[in-house]
């Protein structure tokens, strides 16, 4: 069984379909077990989603991509947790 901390330093690879197959069954079965990384899970990929969004706003007004000060903070910070 993965620990919490395992689970959150597999996150970014996760995302990125870069988890091992071996892995990802853990991954999954933590994730059913564990509110804590359930929410934490979602907090990051809505964080992501949020960067996203933002970089392609400001892409389509064709402007100078800026990230809100606010929104590098709270990436930082989730990154950082637990
Ligand atoms: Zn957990």
């Amino acid at each position: 069984m993965l620990t919490c901390k395992q689970l959150i330093e597999s996150l970014a690879d996760y995302l990125d379909g870069q988890l091992p197959l071996s892995r990802v069954a853990a991954f999954k079965l933590h994730l059913l077990c564990c509110d804590h990384c359930r929410s934490y899970l979602h907090n990051y990929e809505a964080t992501i989603v949020a960067s996203q969004e933002a970089l392609r706003k400001e892409e389509e007004d064709t402007g100078p991509i800026e990230v809100p000060e606010d929104l590098i903070q709270a990436i930082l910070k989730a990154r950082q947790e637990p």
